[in-house]
């Protein structure tokens, strides 16, 4: 039997008939090389921001079904147009919306969950010669509404398709593959030739978005080996892959940034049990999810207690803790949107030292103020000011990556 292909085109990589004409060719080759090719396809570059616009003008907060409906028109049109592509070149192709495949998802609408995916109309379409060409970003509850599975989605249309066919997994974007930073900010920043899963799930979730988080997460779990590459050129790009199958060992893989977040600080709250656990837990019923915690020593039975959300999630976070700074009698709330998080990622800080040492170091040679640190085993992440967020990326690659020698790495067993 022919090898099976799943390959997604980003916004970027089908932003205008021109570029769908180019990704077709990509796609067309891989057909003549003797594949049988399954096409994910994201809206044209831009098109899903200006639909979440329109919905805003109307309300800040619309209804999260008709989001989901309005915004997955823009997956709808970019596959029709690209199937009607490839039938003009001569290869037939039919385009599928999610709901067509199925891919079937639970209810959550706006960040839905893949539950099951039928791929018994692929394998026919496929059979009679056409080439799928599937909506990315977009599926189907059990009672027939739409759902989206958050930005970035389609990354992992392409994933689950390609686990659920047995196929290999192609992501086509507008950069080479993945780099040690975001190539717009630093351009000296390298191409990584592997990466395994768990520093690409740690850089996508701390801001590069170059693969959607949960898309990597799911590729983990199931074991899709994707290589993400150009759509603008032949070259190789990075492969995310098991991490015994990653040969270059280094303690700091890349820096990411991210600029999505807000900080809400609770000021003069009583120090006491139970304070933290009232704030926290409001947040937790409102489904908002906290990122970095930070509370101050306590000053005359007083701390300040601060935490970051995403910003989407920031005004509403500030009035429910307002709420709640009112009945614990705490001195005020204070929101910052000005904030970002720069971290250094890589699996080989595990058996490294050093590495929070200096990054502290180039952050204050720097002069950047550090408001908030979080860890974990393969990553350090500081929360400054937004406006030295680019600064700080690139003065933290050039003294891990580009100087990277310097730290060590012990008994990592090689
Ligand atoms: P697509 O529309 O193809 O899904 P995205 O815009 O979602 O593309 O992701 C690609 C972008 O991710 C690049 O243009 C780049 O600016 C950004 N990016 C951020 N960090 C990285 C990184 N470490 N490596 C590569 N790209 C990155
Ligand atoms: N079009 C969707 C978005 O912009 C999904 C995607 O591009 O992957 O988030
Ligand atoms: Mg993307």
């Amino acid at each position: 039997m022919d090898k099976l292909l799943v390959v997604k085109f980003g916004g970027t990589s089908v932003g205008s008939i021109e570029r769908i004409k180019n990704a077709a060719r990509k796609v067309i080759d891989k057909v003549q090389q003797g594949y049988k090719v399954v096409v994910v396809s994201s809206a044209m570059a831009g098109e899903t921001d200006r639909l979440i616009n329109l919905a805003k003008e109307i309300d800040p907060l619309p209804p999260e079904r008709e989001l989901d409906m309005l915004v997955s028109t823009g997956e709808q049109q970019a596959i029709a147009l690209f199937a009607m592509v490839l039938n003009s070149m001569g290869y037939p192709a039919v385009s599928l919306c999610g709901w067509q495949v199925p891919i079937i998802t639970d209810s959550v609408h706006t960040k839905a969950r893949v539950r099951k995916i039928g791929v018994q109309r692929l394998k026919n379409i496929l059979k009679e010669g056409y080439i799928p060409v599937v909506a990315g970003f977009q599926g189907v509850t059990e009672d027939w509404e739409i759902t989206t599975l958050g930005r970035g989605g389609s990354d992992l249309t392409a994933v689950a398709l390609a686990y659920a066919l047995g196929a290999d997994c192609e992501i086509y974007t507008d950069v080479e593959g993945v780099f040690t930073a975001d190539p717009r900010i630093v351009p000296s920043a390298r191409k990584i030739a592997r990466i395994s899963y768990e520093e690409m799930l740690e850089m996508a979730s701390l801001g590069a978005k170059v693969m959607q988080a949960r898309s990597v997460e799911f590729a983990m779990k199931y074991n899709v080996r994707i290589h993400v590459r150009s759509s603008f050129s032949d070259q190789e790009g990075t492969w995310i892959v098991p991490e015994e199958e990653v040969m270059e060992k280094v303690a700091v893989r890349a820096i990411t940034l991210e600029t999505k977040e807000s900080r809400i600080t609770v000021v003069r709250v009583p120090d006491r049990p139970g304070i933290a656990y009232r704030i926290f837990k409001a947040l937790g019923d409102a489904h908002i999810v906290v990122d970095m915690i930070v509370q101050n020593v306590s000053h005359q039975g007083y701390t300040d207690l601060s935490f970051t959300v995403n910003k989407a999630d920031a005004p509403r976070a500030e009035e429910i803790v307002r709420k709640v700074a009112q009945e614990i009698g705490a001195q005020e709330v204070v929101r910052d949107d000005n904030v970002a998080k720069v971290s250094v990622v890589g699996i080989g800080m595990k058996s490294s030292y050093g590495t929070a040492a200096k990054m502290f170091e180039v952050l204050y040679k720097n002069n950047i103020n550090i408001m908030a640190i979080s860890t974990s085993e393969i990553k350090i992440s500081c929360l400054i000011d937004q406006k030295y967020g680019e600064l700080a990326v690139r003065e933290l690659h050039s003294a891990f990556v580009e100087e990277g020698e310097e730290i060590k790495i012990v008994n990592d067993g090689t």
